[in-house]
């Protein structure tokens, strides 16, 4: 299996529950795995099926993806083909060919190509199949959010191939999504692994945004050259934050439902292919988004959710080098959620939503270690106190004393007898001239007019701050008036101090996780070897990450191999990827050795 793991992928070592897992299909067991995004999982059904003498079948959901996982096991040498409606007769008849003759190692085929009755006979009669590989596998579920009909079919495999083993893999299953799993599929006493959720590669940030999106231009501008997703919630802040970072010189395309599906498709492949370095989208975005160098993700507004913020953010990273999340989030974000869900009907569906929102929303509130509340939130504990990869953790915020202007804000609420909205209030105090303020006489508040110094912005943010020290409420009516609680007397009346924290830049290199950091690589070299890939991803028409992982060219940034036998071992880099494209990197390398020896 090691000898395998280098020749063909080119890696020194397993990760965390591979070699268990690729020994018990070996071992002809059927295999139950829940392991995070970016865990592994293709290496777990494709080094068996390299060992094994028929081949794995994989049903995967999506046809748009199976392409990008058929190029990137033949890059390594793998006989792998897809079969899907895509392909032309003559294609099809290929495939065909080569599973009559057992000439294939991987099969991807989506379910819905297993419900035709003709087919799955045929694959019967004729194949050698090995074993089979579900992926995402909690798409079989209703329980889960992925839920597709298709994936019923995969009730009929134990069925009909009682002697093959079935190894099913999914990044997210709650406890009753696994049972359903496992119940649909007729597992026999699987394998089953139960990987942490943890993702010690991402850094996690979160603040409060004033003005969204030159905070997310800030952001990408500290990383320069590298890819990255930011999400926002509606079609319509997709567009303006495309359309401000395209202004302001930063290679940004959208991508969201209302787009003409020829111009999504095209959007999202200019991100696949490096030739676009940002994707700004709605969560339309990202299921089978298998780009590994995905090295930051933005969310402009709350997610209404943490299952969703950990999927989101769980796509940048993948290869386990460094990445940055930064959610950036107001109240009103969350209100316009409340909004939303109090539009469904469904008296229970309701309820649950509401109850995830009330966890997103603390999340994002409180001031605990990202990595132990999103962990303990899947039930899984973190150890230890610090986790040292997070804005928390690493101490990369300030608290400001904001008590006077608390103060200044609730003095004006309560002059006006509680009977007015956050807006009124802050054109009162910022000394507005509004036909309002001129109906209710609200010139004559003594407050009017002293908090005009700070910005509109600045108002909302510090009064979100006060929400979330519930020192202030909103009545839910139309009015939407504001009211002091206990703690907001306390504040106005001077017996509390009111403290606001404050985000501070992370610099990118503190932002790099303290488990993860790798040593340093010649930045230029990088580039170097960057835009050799991209040249051979070109000419082979596939995603440049599956020439080479960021990973990969960072230990080559590092190693300078130059000769075969050091190329070789460089982490990434297997016998059939050295043949190819090796001796292109070991120029380069050179060529930049000579040049700067001069
Ligand atoms: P998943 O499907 O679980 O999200 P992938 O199978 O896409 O994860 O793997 C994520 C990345 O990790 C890929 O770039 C893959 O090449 C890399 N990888 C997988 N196994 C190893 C390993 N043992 N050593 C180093 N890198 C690995
Ligand atoms: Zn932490």
């Amino acid at each position: 299996m090691k000898t395998h793991l280098k020749n063909v992928f080119g890696f020194d070592s397993f990760r965390e529950n591979q070699e268990e897992i690729i020994a018990a299909l070996l071992n002809k067991r059927d295999v139950f795995a829940v392991m995070p995004t970016g865990g592994g999982k293709s290496l777990c059904y494709q080094l068996p099926a390299v060992l094994s003498s028929g081949m794995c079948v994989v049903i995967s959901p999506l046809i748009a993806l199976m392409k990008d996982q058929v190029d990137g096991a033949r890059a390594n040498g793998i006989r792998a083909a897809y079969y899907n409606s895509s392909l032309t007769i003559s294609e099809k008849r290929e495939v065909d060919v080569a599973i009559g003759n057992n000439s294939l190692d991987l099969l991807y085929l989506a379910p819905e190509r297993l419900s035709l009755d003709y087919f799955f006979r045929d694959l019967q009669q004729r194949a050698n199949i090995a074993f089979f590989a579900i992926d995402e596998a909690h798409c079989i579920s209703e329980w889960g959010h992925d839920f597709r009909p298709d994936y019923m079919v995969l009730s009929k495999l134990k069925e009909n191939f009682p002697d093959t083993p079935l190894a099913a893999f999914t990044a997210s299953a709650t406890p009753h999504v696994q049972d359903d799993i496992l119940m649909k599929l007729n597992l026999v006493s699987p394998f089953n692994i139960l990987a942490s959720f943890n993702r010690p590669n991402i850094f996690y940030q979160v603040q409060r945004k004033i003005d969204v999106n030159s905070e997310i231009l800030d952001f990408i501008e500290q990383h320069k050259d590298e890819a990255g997703i930011v999400y926002r919630t509606t079609r319509k802040s997709v567009e303006k934050t495309a359309a401000y970072l395209k202004k302001n010189k930063i290679n940004a395309l959208p991508y969201h439902a209302g787009l003409d599906s020829e111009i999504r498709k095209k959007n999202q492949d200019a991100f696949n292919k490096d030739d676009i370095q940002v994707i700004v989208a709605t969560i339309a975005f990202g299921m089978g988004i298998d780009k590994s160098n995905v090295r930051f993700v933005v969310h402009g507004d709350l997610p209404k959710n943490i299952e969703s913020y950990y999927q989101e953010t769980g796509r940048s990273g993948r290869d386990g080098e460094p990445a940055h999340c930064l959610l950036l989030h107001s109240y009103g974000d969350e209100a316009t959620i409340k909004f939303f869900i109090g539009q469904v009907e469904d008296e229970k569906e309701k309820k649950r939503n509401s109850a995830k929102l009330a966890s997103m929303s603390s999340f994002a509130n409180n001031h605990i270690c990202r990595r132990k509340a999103m962990l303990k939130y899947f039930g899984e504990e973190f150890p230890g106190t610090n986790c040292g990869s997070c804005d928390v953790c690493s101490g990369k915020f300030s608290t400001r004393d904001a008590t006077r202007e608390a103060q200044i804000f609730m003095s004006a609420v309560l002059r006006t007898e509680e009977m007015f909205g956050r807006n009124h209030i802050i054109d009162i105090i910022r000394g507005a001239n509004t036909q309002k303020i001129r109906m209710f006489n609200h010139t004559e508040i003594k407050t009017y007019g002293v908090g005009s110094e700070i910005s509109n912005k600045e108002w909302t943010f510090l009064i979100d701050a006060l929400f979330a020290k519930d020192a202030i409420m909103q009545m839910s009516d139309e009015h939407n008036q504001i009211k002091l609680t206990d703690r907001g007397r306390n504040i106005l009346f001077g017996s509390e101090k009111f403290s606001i924290i404050e985000p501070v830049k992370v610099e990118k290199q503190a932002g790099i996780s303290k488990i993860s950091r790798t040593k340093d690589y010649n930045k230029a070299l990088f580039e170097c070897l960057r835009q050799v890939r991209t040249v051979i991803a070109k000419r082979r028409d596939i995603p440049p990450y599956l020439v080479f992982s960021d990973k990969t060219l960072h230990e080559m940034a590092r190693e300078y191999p130059t000769s075969r036998g050091a190329m070789l071992q460089i982490s990434g880099v297997g016998q059939v990827k050295m043949a190819q494209y090796g001796k292109f990197f070991c120029e380069a390398i050179k060529e930049y050795q000579t040049e700067h020896s001069k």
